[in-house]
């Protein structure tokens, strides 16, 4: 695979770099004419993005222009075998560049990623709004990305999605980039979650001439980090992100110290938060929580439990969807071995929450019939067994 050198062209109100890509369509990304000045003239972004394409069909990469040597050193090295204990079906390749130069200077800049999520607020929390965050760690602009979160045709969405968002931006005093990609089109054979890290680390490298560190969102508390075979490339971040950091565009996995619930408390009683968004319903309509889908039913529960929900009400959640379904949530909570449940189960012992015995009750009717369905499931499909079976004599 072979991308050549990057090019930069304006178009409308964006500026797009874009790269030629062999018997591919070309990779481009854009940001707001506004905003071109953070575009570097490396091309680290491009190797970090085609990285996983390539090793998926097995393919040695080219990668026109500059690449820095740290980042080239761990692309045929660490990051690939990284990459390989986590997605078997990943082959190892040799990646090349036009040419290879020491680290630029590092910008001053800090991004942080803002889908208005619970992630992205307690990133904020800790390194804008603390009284004690670090000067050289404080959030300087915050990016929203289209790597393909919003799904193949995910255009109209990725727009409605983000005119709160500039909004709230605005009110923080921080600059919005939008960074507009079809990275996801390079990603046919790869999900959106197994490859997640790598399309939006490659983000702060091709804003290289003004950022200079990315806070990436830990969707991962660290008693879940591990390598496994999910796929989820998130549950490795902290391993990761130091690979795809250079001595001038650096890359951490923020607050990987705190567990969702922690993350939820951490916007009880900031004004801020009113612009928080959880829902996966993804009507490009929908203009607040569905206060339904389960991971807004997640956050209203913790809210709950905390004695704050109402604060959140009728702003951001709303409480009549949330109260219908609340008996068959909890029952879902107090019946799951997931990590988030199992959060929520741990919260509720911390401050001596008491489930009601219906809730037990419903939660044992709940595994019951999970079990008599995987059984069922699993008698459905040995009638096909037999005849294997059969005919190897068993
Ligand atoms: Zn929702």
């Amino acid at each position: 695979m072979v991308a050549q050198t990057p090019r930069v062209e304006r178009e409308d109100d964006r500026v797009r770099v874009v790269s030629e890509v062999s018997g591919r369509r070309p990779l481009w990304f854009s940001v707001e004419g506004r905003h071109a000045e953070l575009l570097g003239d490396r091309a680290d972004h491009v190797a970090i993005g085609l990285l996983m394409p390539a090793m998926k069909e097995g393919r040695d990469l080219h990668v026109g222009g500059t690449v820095t040597d740290s980042l080239l050193h761990q692309a045929n090295g660490d990051l690939q075998l990284l990459l390989r204990l986590i997605h078997p079906g990943l082959h190892p390749i040799r990646v090349t560049a036009g040419a290879v130069e020491v680290p630029a200077a590092r910008a001053a800049g800090v991004a942080s990623g803002f889908s208005g999520g619970v992630d992205s607020f307690a990133t904020l929390a800790e390194y804008l709004w603390a009284d004690d965050a670090p000067a050289s760690l404080r959030v300087t602009h915050l990016l929203n990305n289209n790597v393909g979160a919003h799904g193949h045709e995910g255009e109209a969405l990725w727009r409605a999605r983000r005119a709160p968002l500039a909004e709230a931006a605005a009110e923080f005093g921080l600059p919005f980039v939008t960074v507009d990609s079809n990275l996801d089109e390079h990603y046919p054979r790869i999900g959106f979650i197994q490859s997640v890290t790598m399309r939006n680390a490659a983000v702060p490298h091709l804003l290289g001439a003004g950022i200079g560190h990315l806070h990436l969102a830990s969707a991962i508390p660290f008693s879940f980090v591990r390598i496994d075979s999910s796929g989820e490339i998130a549950r490795f971040d902290p391993f990761l992100v130091p690979l795809l950091s250079t001595s001038a565009v650096t890359v951490s996995s923020a607050n990987s110290g705190l567990t969702r619930v922690q993350k939820t408390l951490s916007l009880i009683g900031r004004p801020e938060s009113r612009y928080l968004d959880v829902c996966t319903d993804d009507d490009p309509a929908r203009t607040r929580n569905c206060s339904q889908c389960p991971k807004c039913m997640r956050a209203m529960l913790t809210l709950e439990m905390a004695g704050h929900l109402q604060d959140f009400c009728p702003r951001t959640f709303s409480l009549a969807p949330y109260l219908e379904r609340r008996d068959a949530f909890i029952a879902s909570v107090l019946a799951s071995d997931g990590p988030y449940p199992r959060e929520i189960r741990d919260y509720a012992k911390q401050i001596g929450w008491h489930w009601r015995a219906s809730d037990h009750r419903r939660a044992a009717a709940l595994r019951a019939r999970e079990t008599a369905s995987g059984m069922a499931h699993r008698a459905a499909s040995l009638p096909a067994l037999r005849p294997l079976r059969k005919a190897l004599g068993r």
